[in-house]
């Protein structure tokens, strides 16, 4: 992701949505899911990609777009490789202005929070939001606008200029003096703050802050790549379960906690050490039930703190009759709630999901029990809770799931039906590929083979 953007930006444009790791790759975010603070207004990462270039079970280079094979398109994100191999994908970019003023409201019980990130993201003025929960009684919405302009003569505007005339006429055509913007957050350097714990600070310590008449109780203004990247260093907090966060440590150690490093730890320690302890789990859930699912995982858990994203299905551009093909994403379960209407399951809503970002070290309760027994009865919990709520957990991690319980989250029929017409039975199925603990079944596996 960090190439991408330093690639389209000097064309002055990013991503519609730029998953915030930067070693993601784009692959990755479209085969296994990508969100970001932007997906309130463009949806998934999936969402912003208009054509793709994939090679077949059979072997053949496809390229597929939302006219062409429609099916296979819509069905592909998600699909973790087992529909196909991605070597080329087309997205859509918006433009960009090189810096973000960051305004943090401060809620003291979460169910007005999950309300109030509903409001805001009605607005249209704005282009990031997320937030953290703390705890039940101190959650943090943060949202961002882009802000400043590039200087006339730097290589973003020139670029920009010349490839994309359009912005050019914007551009000229804002006669108001370019804002001068000093930062005042820089995450830049390996020994800068972690992000959470500056927005820690800043609501809760710095106690000179008051709130204003719109509820915001601090600003930041920061450069763009420093905002998109925020979450990167310390993976927002797991890297806080290896060490503290001094400086001492930074300055000694900092460098060894980029999510670049923390991703290959985890994958590769994944068995041993972080699957069966830390649990790290996204769940996007449906707005209307978002406030029951973090009350149920807190209660579980007691997780803190917790990622909270908004994310819209944004299918307004779909033909009706390929919604059901976009199998593993969260349209499919806007589906299954319409279908289910007059069910108790809550009333429905727009089209907004909440983000669930649960990484921690959960409390699991041990009645005589070990830890690692609590720790998966806990995860089978709450892939089913999830399931019964129409969220979508994102399948990174490890599942808990059998095939009856994996495959009422998502639509087999029409998955098998893809398989077959694009004879991708060479990929491993799904199920196989992430399903029953993926990764531990999958190392055992190789282990028995290796043997
Ligand atoms: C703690 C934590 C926090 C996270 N937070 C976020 C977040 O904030 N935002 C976000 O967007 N995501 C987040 N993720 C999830 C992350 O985006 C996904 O795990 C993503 O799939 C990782 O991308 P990768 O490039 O590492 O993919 P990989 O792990 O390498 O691949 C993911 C899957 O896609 C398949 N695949 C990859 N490339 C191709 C290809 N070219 N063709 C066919 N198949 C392919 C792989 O086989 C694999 O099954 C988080 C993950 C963790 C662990």
């Amino acid at each position: 992701m960090e190439d991408l953007y330093d690639f389209t930006i000097t064309y002055g444009l990013i991503p519609k949505v730029l998953p915030e790791f930067k070693q993601i790759t784009a692959g990755g975010a479209l085969l296994g899911t990508g969100i970001e603070s932007s997906s309130f207004k463009f949806g998934l990462f999936e969402r912003t990609v208009t054509q793709m270039e994939i090679i077949t079970g059979e072997g053949s280079v496809m390229t597929i777009d939302k006219n062409k094979n429609a099916d296979l398109f819509y069905s592909f994100s998600g699909s973790y490789g087992t529909l196909g191999i991605l070597t080329l994908l087309e997205i859509e970019l918006i433009e960009a202005k090189p810096f973000v003023q960051l305004s943090y409201h401060k809620i003291t019980d979460y169910k007005t929070a999950v309300d109030k990130i509903a409001q805001i993201s009605k607005n249209t003025e704005i282009d990031f939001l997320d937030s953290i929960l703390f705890s039940r009684r101190n959650v943090i919405i943060m949202e961002g606008k882009m802000v400043g302009e590039f200087p006339k003569n730097s290589t973003f505007s020139k670029n920009s200029q010349k490839n994309f005339p359009s912005l050019k006429t914007q551009n000229t055509n804002n006669k108001q003096t370019p804002q001068k913007i000093k930062p005042t957050l820089s995450l830049r350097y390996f020994w800068s703050k972690w992000f959470y714990r500056h927005v820690f600070f800043v609501t809760n310590i710095d106690s000179e802050k008051e709130e204003n008449d719109k509820g915001i109780v601090h600003k930041d203004f920061l450069p763009l790549k420093d905002y998109i990247f925020r979450y990167d260093r310390c993976a927002f907090w797991m890297g806080t379960f290896l060490e503290k966060d001094t400086l001492k440590y930074r300055l000694l150690l900092g460098w060894l906690r980029s999510s670049y490093v923390l991703y290959r730890m985890r994958k590769l320690w994944t068995a041993r050490n972080f699957e069966e302890k830390l649990y790290t789990h996204d769940f996007i859930v449906p707005h209307e039930n978002v406030e029951g699912f973090i009350q149920e995982s807190i209660q579980k858990m007691f997780v803190h703190p917790l990622w909270l994203c908004p994310v819209t299905t944004n299918t307004s551009n779909v033909e009706n009759d390929q919604i059901q093909n976009i199998i593993f994403s969260i349209s499919d379960s806007r589906n299954k709630i319409n279908q289910k209407k007059n069910s108790n399951l809550g009333k429905i809503q727009d089209d907004l999901f909440v983000n669930v970002g649960i990484y921690g070290l959960p409390d699991v309760v041990d009645f005589g029990v070990p830890y690692r027994e609590c720790f998966d009865i806990v995860n089978k919990y709450m892939e089913n809770f999830a399931c019964f709520l129409n969220a979508k957990k994102f399948l990174y991690g490890s599942s808990y799931y059998s095939p009856q319980s994996f495959w009422r989250c998502y639509n087999k029929n029409v998955y098998d039906k893809i398989r077959s017409k694009y004879n991708a039975h060479l990929f491993p199925d799904i199920y196989q590929k992430i399903g029953n603990c993926g990764l531990r079944s999958k190392l055992s596996n190789l282990n028995k083979n290796e043997k």
